[in-house]
């Protein structure tokens, strides 16, 4: 089969006050049928605009302006009109940060997903009984209850149960998911990562996985892509990345991964010096030479090509420098 996502040398661009804003900048990302993909980054670096992108939803200031992007074998920077509706509906789903971007506040939750089935040619009954069937694959132990519920009327945890169950109705080649249990307490979060893990294994679905949390990225996913700045610093399978960074961004990540014990807010990447650049403003060089403590002058002058070895690839000019400033960790990652 083809492969879940093809993306060559894309670019997408934001076109703010009459200017143009390249967002991502040459991507190149390939996801194998069924593979579990993490990307990861600070925010800002343009992970929500993959995704988008993706899904054909990028905002309408938005666009892919160079590249190619291919989803389960589906053109999507071309795609228009019916085309592009039929991909949103059967090819892609995405579940968002926040519930309640995806639930409708005055349809009841069971009307909803019936929806997502009558959509794909069913009747409003099979639709429902097929409603019913997904709050019990998402562990909802009174589907008849929840579905008679608005969404206001169900906790964090319980809407999101909800919106998975409805972007996976879609039986869809690619789930992409945006930080999806942002806001959720500990607990909630856990169960929700499990049943998706539980999920995909049983339905075999490609995913992407969106999160700035790189433990909860360490066990969902099994390659991960780093993008900084638009960029994809560095890629490959999820722990020999996170192990022995190739690319000192990376490594600086990892310093950033919570210990045992530690609160969830401390998972959070805010311990890098420096910010982000401004978007388009490093002309010359590595995006990341700015920020970086293992840069030469050599970084600043020339950018550094997309390197690939075995099942890697970094952008880095001297890769083996981010073994030194990662922190080795004892403990397992996830
Ligand atoms: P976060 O982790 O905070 O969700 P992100 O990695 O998802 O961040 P994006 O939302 O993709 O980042 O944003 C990437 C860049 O594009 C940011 O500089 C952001 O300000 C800019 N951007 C996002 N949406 C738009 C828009 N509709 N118009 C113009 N610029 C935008
Ligand atoms: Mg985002």
């Amino acid at each position: 089969p083809a492969a879940a996502v093809q993306a060559e040398q894309l670019d997408v661009t934001y076109r703010v006050r009459g200017r143009d804003r390249l967002v991502i900048r040459g991507l190149d990302l390939a996801i194998a049928p069924g593979e579990s993909y993490g990307l990861v980054g600070e925010s800002g670096c343009g992970k929500s605009t993959m995704a988008l992108a993706l899904v054909g939803a990028l905002p309408s200031n938005g666009r892919v302006s160079g590249g190619r992007l291919e989803v389960a074998g589906h053109d999507l920077a071309s795609a228009r009109g019916e085309a592009l509706r039929r991909l949103r509906t059967d090819v892609v789903a995405m579940v968002y940060q926040s519930p309640g971007r995806a639930l409708n506040p005055t349809m009841r939750v069971g009307d909803q997903i019936a929806e997502s089935f009558v959509v794909k040619s069913a009747s409003w009954d099979e639709g429902r009984a097929q409603a019913h069937e997904m709050l019990r694959k998402v562990k909802i132990a009174d589907p008849d209850l929840v579905m008679r519920r608005y969404p206001h009327e169900l906790s964090g945890g319980m809407q999101q149960r909800v919106v998975i169950a409805m972007a996976l109705a879609k039986r869809p080649e690619l789930l992409i998911l945006d930080e999806p249990t942002t806001g959720l307490d500990a607990t909630v979060e856990a169960e929700v990562l499990d049943l998706i893990a539980e999920l995909r294994a049983e339905m075999r679905t490609s995913v992407l996985f969106i999160s700035h949390n790189l433990s909860v990225i360490a066990r969902m996913c099994d390659r991960v892509g780093v993008l900084y700045a638009g960029r994809l610093a560095e890629e490959g399978p999820v722990d020999d990345v996170f192990r022995r960074p190739r690319h000192p961004y990376t490594a600086s990540l990892v310093g950033c991964i919570p210990r045992a014990g530690m609160s969830k807010e401390d998972g959070r990447l805010v311990a890098i010096p420096g910010a982000l650049p401004a978007l388009g403003s490093v002309e010359r060089g590595c995006v990341f030479a700015a920020r970086c403590p293992a840069a030469e002058e050599r970084c600043a002058a020339e950018e550094p090509p997309l390197t690939r070895e075995d099942d890697r690839g970094f952008r880095c000019h001297y890769p083996e420098r981010a073994g030194a400033l990662s922190r080795p960790t004892e403990a397992p990652l996830a």
